[in-house]
């Protein structure tokens, strides 16, 4: 474990991991602020985004880059997701890619694969439309 980073447990982190644990929609930091701010309404932007980083770098939490911003994941087990470009809905998927023996000789820290494209959802609601 690295030395001096490791953050206290503070209510701010623990209003932001009530918030994520169970949380299927990769929210984004700003979606986190505004949840974690009903809760909490002294704290800032800055005090979320600062925590989301720490928990990033100690590996409890996935950050996933959608093209426009980031979004955040607390399940860590490897898993790949699915980027809507329509409803911007992230689905998750098993790990696509389950053979590591090209990687033997390297340590892997964090595993994240998107596709994008369309999903179920919006092909039907398109389908309806027409
Ligand atoms: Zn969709
Ligand atoms: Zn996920």
């Amino acid at each position: 474990m690295k030395n001096g980073k490791k953050l206290k447990r503070t209510p701010q982190r623990d209003e932001i991991i009530k918030f994520l644990n169970g949380n299927k929609s990769h929210p984004s930091a700003y979606d986190i602020y505004k949840a974690v701010k009903k809760k909490i309404p002294s704290i800032s932007f800055a005090t979320v985004y600062n925590n989301l980083k720490i928990m990033v770098d100690e590996n409890k939490l996935l950050e996933i880059n959608d093209g426009e911003k980031l979004r955040f994941d607390f399940d860590t087990n490897p898993h790949d997701h699915f980027l809507c470009v329509r409803c911007n809905n992230i689905y998750d998927f098993p790990p696509s890619v389950k053979d590591f023996k090209y990687l033997k000789n390297f340590k892997i820290i964090s595993h994240i694969t998107y596709i994008k494209g369309i999903c179920e959802n919006c092909l039907k609601k398109e389908k309806e439309v027409k």
